[in-house]
């Protein structure tokens, strides 16, 4: 028997055309976007027939929480396991200056991969490198299972979890235009952040796509020299051609480019660098988001001090770029990067069946 579907990944049109008459479709996306349906069963005003049917050849849920933390400052952080079995990692994030000021806003970050092939040396996701790409349904469903797990309704959506969104590019790109359509979660796209590590060609091919969303680097070092250090990607694409792409994506979109800059005590906080990285800034018209390190078990990176990073930014801002200095949310539940996969991978209890209704304060697993 073929593989069943996942509806979630379907774009309208497509739905529409395995549908008769056509208009099920809409009546379809209505159960699943807005009422949330938990099983085609519960679409009620389908006739059992259709339901059946849809039973049969589609899987409705891509997703399944296994877990989720709550952090001290509201942050949420949700465990989802993958029908191969393959765990990721979604966070919830309530208003967070440096990403805007809004009180009300509810930031998802999802994931886009199975851990990661670019090995940033800071980064816990990246550890044991990448074992698959994520669908586009299973990049909507982390939305939409965060949306139904805690009633919160998802305003913006930043793709900076695990995995590098840019090389999962096709599951990425539907799963954007899906999330942003009016038939399914209507997010936005200025409300939609991509974030890359850096890869250049797919920087410009992004750039040619006809969505509004905005565009974050992962810069965490204004030199190659430093960022070499890091981030092996910078070997592939050495910041000449990064900052190409950039300047073609800012020049293409006529979109302002943000620099995600994590700042690693003695690695890249030193005063050289902010001078160097208030010039590209500048030269791109970019502005910084600095994001103390979040140390990770088992990696000798460390957070510079709170003044050491104040200076940073007053750096910045003296030399006339826009920065924010990130308020860290989320370290009490190992919220960097891949963190949670990998306590729960290595722990004993993983192999117990934790559910989502298991909203632990500060449990351990
Ligand atoms: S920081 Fe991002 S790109 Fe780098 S290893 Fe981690 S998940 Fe991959």
């Amino acid at each position: 028997m073929a593989d069943k579907r996942d509806i979630k990944g379907l774009y309208r049109d497509e739905l529409a055309k395995l549908c008769e008459p056509a208009y099920r479709a809409d009546q379809i996306l209505q159960w699943v976007y807005e009422k949330q349906a938990d099983s085609f069963a519960a679409m009620t005003n389908l006739p059992a027939p259709v339901r059946e049917k849809l039973s049969a050849d589609f899987e409705l849920n891509a997703v399944q929480s296994v877990h989720t933390r709550h952090a001290t400052d509201t942050t949420e952080k949700f465990l989802f396991e993958l029908r191969d079995h393959a765990l990721i990692e979604t966070v919830l994030i309530p208003a967070t200056p440096g990403l805007t000021s809004q009180s009300d806003r509810h930031t998802v970050c999802v994931s886009t991969q199975v851990g990661c092939a670019y090995g940033c040396r800071f980064c816990a996701s990246g550890l044991d490198g990448v074992r698959r790409n994520l669908t586009a349904a299973e990049i909507v469903d982390q939305v939409l299972q965060v949306q139904k797990i805690t009633g919160e309704r998802v305003s913006n959506l930043v793709f900076m979890g695990m995995g590098e969104p840019l090389a999962n590019y096709e599951n990425v790109l539907r799963s954007l235009r899906i999330l942003n359509a009016p038939w399914a979660l209507g997010i936005g796209a200025r409300k939609i952040t991509v974030s890359t590590v850096g890869l250049a060609p797919r920087i410009r091919q992004l750039a040619d796509e006809p969505m509004q969303i905005r565009l974050a680097i992962s810069l965490h070092g204004a030199t190659d020299a430093v960022r070499s250090q890091i981030m092996p990607v910078s070997k592939k694409h050495p910041l000449t051609e990064l900052l190409e792409a950039c300047d073609y994506y800012v020049n293409t979109r006529h979109r302002m480019l943000t620099f995600e800059y994590i700042l690693i005590e003695n690695v890249n906080d030193m005063l050289d660098q902010a001078y160097k990285l208030a010039s590209l800034a500048r030269q791109l018209h970019a502005k910084v988001n600095l994001i103390p390190y979040n140390p990770v078990e088992g990696l000798p990176w460390k957070r510079p001090d709170r003044e050491r990073c104040k200076m940073f930014q007053h750096t910045l801002k003296t030399a006339g770029v826009t920065a924010t200095l990130r308020t860290e949310k989320g370290t009490d539940i190992a919220a960097a990067c891949g963190q949670l996969r990998l306590q729960r991978e290595k722990s004993p209890a993983s192999k117990l069946p934790i559910t989502g209704s298991d909203l632990a304060g500060d449990g351990d697993f």
